[in-house]
């Protein structure tokens, strides 16, 4: 859905309208780039504070009314960004339709990124997993945060507006569907490694009818997930951008993708946009205005677009630590094979982590990961988030000006030693092989799907997100983040969103 800046300015006569300048294009008071987890919290307190924004999301928005979504084994039209195979990790290079789909995988040197495309950004794909961090460790990662703040106040708020609820243990313990994590937890029990259930965005009651309620509409336990979700999941666009919208105070553009950010001599924005087609090219090419940026693009496309913007002199203020302190959250994939019956049907949510966190040797918190095949295929799957202190730098490549990152091989190190230490103590205590069919060399460390910094809290910004160098311009999404925050990410992105915007947003006082 796209609602125009003119529009827009005409029905929201408020102090933070967009006015029209002595040139007659519209300045926006403020533009949010990326609706992801920053740019949700962006938009929610900008049009709670009556701020009239526009949200400019490269993604196409996805109507739920229309069920659009596809089972993760059988994609389609909505499931792929802009490919013509299937980018799973067990996606075989099958053919997919070439279309602006949700889920997208970024090759760069040494790392597979996923990420999502979309209104929603990341949360229209996610497993939906919304873990707090060990309070020590967020304390490590960023000591200039207050913890208190954080786990007394803004966690507990981001918990509460992104709907996160837990599964009711009675039903966790019967149904067939969540027999794989059962099995998790006896198997971990064994080889003496703690478990904690862990809470979600997916709605549990629905699940529980979808299993218990004759025709129920079936979203988890169809095998949907990491490209989209019909039902059920609470993502983005039904919380956040949903309680922003209901202000009529936000106005989204999909499809369309920013390609540079100017600060002119006056110190407002110039935002070169194109307006895509939904088979990624070009329809329209043009400039929108505004007094301040809330860059949201995800860790890889906010600073890209730092990066760009600094390249071309549009903001050449940006500091010299742009791009460093990328991390890809220490996630690794591995899997034990031959072991327990874990059941041939199961639930796309993840509500289960074996927490080794503590272990001052092998630290990981691993996802026991759903396998939703159809079939009994005796074997269990761990998505491990591991203490991995390596970090890569994300810069522009010599000549062809694309994004590229140093990350070689051996910054994977310790995220291999740590997977390796989760299966070996399983396979001792219970029996079972490294699952080699799914992984040949027993781990999988090529990938990503939590890219986190480039853009560090403290560093490129304040310690709330304003960009040093340009006023009036901020970030607010994973690329704050240093590398690595120890669980799934998104909460914490949520929160420290929550934290910054309540401090930003006095910024606009001036207005
Ligand atoms: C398959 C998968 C499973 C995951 N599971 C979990 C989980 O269970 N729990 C958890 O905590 N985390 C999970 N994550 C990670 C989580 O989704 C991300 O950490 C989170 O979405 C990052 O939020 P963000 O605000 O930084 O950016 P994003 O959510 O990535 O949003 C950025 C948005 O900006 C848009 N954009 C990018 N560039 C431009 C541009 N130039 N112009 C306009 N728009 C642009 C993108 O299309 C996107 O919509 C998962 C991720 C994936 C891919």
């Amino acid at each position: 859905m796209t609602t125009t800046a003119a529009a827009a300015a005409s029905s929201i006569p408020m102090i933070g309208s967009a006015a029209t300048s002595g040139k007659g294009s519209i300045v926006w008071p403020a533009i949010i780039v990326g609706s992801g987890y920053g740019g949700a919290v962006s938009a929610y307190h900008l049009t709670a504070n009556k701020i009239s924004t526009l949200m400019l999301e490269m993604g196409k928005r996805w109507p739920h009314r229309d069920h659009p979504f596809h089972p993760m084994l059988t994609p389609g039209l909505s499931s792929i960004w802009l490919k013509s195979w299937n980018i799973l990790p067990f996606g075989l290079n099958l053919p997919v339709p070439y279309y602006t789909g949700v889920l997208d995988r970024v090759d760069l040197p040494g790392k597979q990124v996923y990420v999502g495309r979309g209104f929603g950004g990341g949360s229209l794909v996610n497993g939906g997993m919304a873990v707090t961090p060990k309070r020590d460790y967020f304390r490590d990662i960023l000591p200039r945060v207050s913890d208190q703040e954080m786990y007394e106040r803004f966690y507990p708020l981001a918990r509460g507006r992104l709907m996160v609820n837990s599964i009711d243990p009675a039903w966790f313990g019967r149904t067939d569907w969540y027999k794989f994590a059962r099995v998790g937890i006896d198997q971990a029990q064994k080889a003496q490694f703690a478990t904690a259930m862990v809470p979600n965005v997916y709605n549990f009651k629905f699940m529980r009818g979808e299993d218990e309620v004759p025709n129920h509409p079936r979203s988890a336990l169809r095998g949907e997930v990491i490209m989209g979700n019909n039902y059920g999941k609470k993502s983005l666009d039904r919380t956040y951008l949903s309680m922003a919208e209901a202000t009529g105070f936000l106005n989204v553009r999909d499809l369309t993708r920013v390609s540079t950010i100017r600060q002119t001599k006056n110190g407002e924005f110039e935002l070169s946009i194109d307006q895509l087609n939904t088979d990624g090219s070009v329809a329209s090419s043009s400039t929108l205005r505004c007094q301040r940026v809330f860059l949201n693009a995800g860790s890889l496309g906010t600073t890209e677009l730092l990066l760009r913007s600094r390249s071309s002199g549009d903001l050449p203020n940006l500091v010299d630590s742009l791009g460093e302190g990328w991390g890809d959250n220490g996630n690794i994939m591995t899997g034990r094979a031959f072991t327990s019956a874990t059941g041939a049907s199961q639930s796309s949510i993840p509500v289960l982590g074996i927490d080794n966190w503590n272990d001052p040797n092998y630290p990981f918190f691993a996802e026991v990961a759903p396998l939703p095949a159809g079939v009994e295929l005796y074997t269990s799957l761990y998505l491990a988030i591991t203490r991995n202190p390596n970090r890569g730098r994300l810069s522009l490549e010599n000549g062809t000006g694309k994004l590229t990152l140093n990350w070689p091989d051996s910054n994977n190190a310790p995220a291999i030693a740590s997977a390796r230490h989760l299966v070996d103590r399983m396979n001792d205590a219970n029996g079972g092989l490294y699952a080699n069919l799914l992984f040949p060399s027993g781990t999988a460390s090529g990938f990503t799907y939590h890219p986190l910094g480039g853009a560090l809290l403290g560093s490129v910004t304040d310690y709330y997100g304003r960009v040093k160098g340009h006023k009036g311009l901020y970030v607010m999404d994973g690329s704050l983040l240093p590398g690595n925050v120890g669980v799934n990410p998104f909460l914490t992105i949520t929160a420290l969103a929550e934290r910054n915007m309540e401090e930003v947003i006095k910024d606009f006082a001036s207005v």
